[in-house]
């Protein structure tokens, strides 16, 4: 096969070999558990907290504001969940928007088992939330508004200042999801004006597996896992101490460079716009073209099948995606392009292509080429 061309980024990032290195000694010479008295114990605690605090600083909060967890699913249905069920005595309406990722749709429908109303927002044509829509959907008994930064598979950053405004000086628990965020934009809990973020190691150059959960101070949450008591009872289980390392190793490099990547991406990003549309004359773009993450690309490519073009390039060694590749198991067409308004069809012919820290110019003319290839060969099979 050719050399391969990652361009899947949104799906997972390669660890960062500064990851790897900081991460082996923890599965080694320093295997110790945080838990135990001794000092191996002790210097896996510190190793732990240490992290704590590399993580705080990546979102402005401080570390004992920090829950370490699974990964992002975990930390999406610890904030929902754990919020929802601590503070139904307040109410209980939630909402969200119908392009969340599901491991925040459907565990906020989860609840309705739990005698929970849900209120999914629809968003603007380009995807993104509508201020007005969220203060007009707003009720007495609304307890947690979730609505993630940007969105994994059409890459539309949302408003979250404007939209925690719209919610004036209610008391509502207003969380995000920025795990697709997290690589490219600043993340500043207060700025946001978030009572709680989501972050995943898998999409910042980190290990899969691990994530962190940011709640305010002095917030009642109910843990989802009983056992040990760690992390301040929010979530028992001995911890992934090599995962919380890379993780925290990872969140540190991201922010290296961060502002310089972002404007490298983006220039990247709009080269394929522009020479897709030379390709496909018909292509549309899924989701806001300004108001977007600077390593996404998804569009249409009208008369295609987005997976004939997912595996046929995969077959030239270019990995590319259809609309989300975190649910491979779910067939149906892409809930968040059908969301803004994308006809089965429209949602049939997208693909994704996201791009990562490794990704160069020539890679770029690397993956049009096989795209126009792949024009020719179904035009001339039609
Ligand atoms: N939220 C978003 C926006 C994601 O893209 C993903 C990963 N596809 C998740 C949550 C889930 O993260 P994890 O795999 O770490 O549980």
């Amino acid at each position: 096969m050719n050399s391969i061309l990652y361009l899947d980024h949104a799906a997972a990032t390669p660890a960062d070999p500064r990851v790897i290195h900081a991460m082996e000694p923890f599965f080694s010479a320093r295997f110790g558990n945080p838990s135990s008295l001794h000092a191996l114990g002790e210097d896996a605690q510190d190793a732990v907290e240490q992290a704590r605090k590399v993580v705080a600083r990546f979102v402005q909060c401080r570390p004992d504001e920090i829950i370490f967890t699974s990964g992002a699913t975990e930390a999406n249905n610890l904030a929902i969940l754990g919020y929802a069920r601590a503070n139904k005595e307040k109410g209980r309406h939630l909402i969200t928007t119908t392009i969340e990722h599901h491991s925040v749709l459907h565990t906020a429908r989860a609840l309705m088992n739990e005698g929970f109303e849900i209120t999914e927002l629809p968003v603007k044509e380009d995807g993104v939330a509508d201020t007005n829509k969220l203060a007009a959907a707003l009720r007495d008994d609304t307890i947690l508004v979730s609505i993630g930064y940007a969105n994994n598979e059409i890459g539309t950053v949302q408003p979250l200042r404007e939209l925690h405004e719209a919610m004036a000086d209610r008391k509502i628990f207003f969380h995000t999801d920025a795990v697709q965020a997290s690589g490219a934009l600043t993340l500043d809990v207060t700025k946001l004006g978030v009572d709680a973020l989501s972050l995943s190691g898998s999409k910042i150059y980190g290990p899969k597996g691990v994530g962190a959960l940011y709640v305010r101070k002095g917030t009642a949450i109910s843990p989802l896992m009983h056992g040990g008591g760690q992390e301040r009872g929010l979530r028992s289980g001995t911890e992934n101490v090599a995962g919380i390392v890379g993780f925290a190793t990872a969140l540190e490099i991201a922010q290296q460079d961060k502002e310089n990547e972002a404007q490298r991406l983006s220039a990247m990003r709009d080269r394929f716009f522009v020479e897709l549309q030379r390709i496909f004359p018909s292509m549309k773009i899924n989701g806001s073209r300004d108001h977007r993450l600077p390593n996404n690309v998804n569009v249409v490519l009208p008369g295609l099948d987005g997976e004939a073009v997912v595996i046929y390039a995969s077959k030239e060694g270019v990995m590319l995606s259809t609309g989300s590749a975190c649910s491979t198991v779910d067939q149906d067409p892409s809930h968040v392009l059908r969301a803004i308004g994308r006809s089965e069809d429209e949602a049939n012919s997208s693909i994704r292509i996201t791009l990562g820290r490794n990704t160069k110019e020539e890679d770029i003319s690397r993956a049009i080429t096989t795209l126009r290839n792949i024009a020719l060969t179904f035009a001339v099979a039609r």
